[in-house]
């Protein structure tokens, strides 16, 4: 048996998410905002800032995996409630993290596009659980996964009988520290082979570092990714999370224009 008869391409066309106005996998997704949803006042800030600035979609985590137990853990449904106040003022699609199998029921009423983080991407009954909503579902790349790996993990979604599955490669980990982790762009020309599901990129996660985001959100759109995931504060020396890879909302703004002449550019080729 086909151990991934669902993922593969197997002649498949490439798979179109619909999320409200939004579709995944035609043009180029930009999907932007802060890393947690801090406070009411942080996150209505950020979301206008970057809809005004062009962004497809809003992400802002609200319950956040922290490799320290004593780090900000994310307001929970406070912070799903601040969401959906910002989507309703700036009509942008949602996109929040999902870290427990008992949360996705319910999470899913607040939201557009559920997260799976690159330490969950192979906690099987959260990917089990995940597949049985009717959501689309991010599932970010682990970071010390291989490509069949990950992909085995979209299958676990997909045979659930969920068939809305973007790919985030976010950096793998490897011997070098000026990065935060490495970023594969290779996976998404890779991924373009084996499978049909819509692949984008977070260069925040994958570099940590905020003068080498413009430089890979570029190479992104020129790798035929089908979008970007990106982290924008309205303050990044206060945020409570990954401060020091955050754009500001007029750094944001410059990339989008630019993004956007690049991917006109691309399209003439
Ligand atoms: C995130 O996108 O908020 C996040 C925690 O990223 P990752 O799971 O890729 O580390
Ligand atoms: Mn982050």
């Amino acid at each position: 048996m086909n151990a991934m008869k669902l993922a593969t391409k197997a002649g498949r066309p490439p798979t179109v998410i619909e999320v409200g106005k939004v579709r995944i996998g035609e043009g180029f997704t930009i999907i932007a905002g802060p890393c947690s949803v801090e406070s009411e006042a942080q996150t209505l800030e950020t979301a206008l800032a970057v809809a005004e600035a062009g962004a497809d979609m809003l992400r802002g985590g609200a319950f956040k995996p922290r490799t320290s137990p004593y780090a900000f853990q994310g307001l929970g449904l406070e912070g799903l409630k601040i969401l959906e106040k910002a989507r309703a003022e700036t009509g942008l699609p949602i996109v929040t993290e999902v870290i427990d199998p008992r949360d996705v029921s319910w999470v899913a009423e607040y939201v557009d596009v559920m997260q799976i983080g690159a330490r969950n991407m192979q906690n099987f009954s959260l990917l089990r659980e995940v597949g049985k909503s009717n959501r689309p579902i991010l599932l970010k790349r682990g970071m010390y996964s291989t490509l069949d790996e990950w992909l085995s993990c979209a299958e676990y979604i997909l045979s659930e009988g969920n068939p809305d599955v973007i790919l985030c490669e976010r950096g793998i980990r490897s011997f070098e520290k000026y990065t935060r982790n490495t970023l594969d762009l290779s996976a998404v020309p890779s991924l373009r082979e084996l499978t049909h599901l819509p692949v984008i990129v977070d260069p925040s996660h994958a570099t940590g570092r905020l003068s080498l985001i413009e430089p890979m959100s570029l190479a992104t759109v020129a790798s035929g990714a089908m979008g970007l995931m990106v982290e924008v504060h309205n303050s990044p020396c206060d945020a409570l999370c990954d401060g020091a890879q955050s754009l500001t909302p007029e750094a944001f703004r410059e990339l989008v224009r630019r993004l956007r002449s690049l991917e006109a550019f691309m399209e003439k080729l």
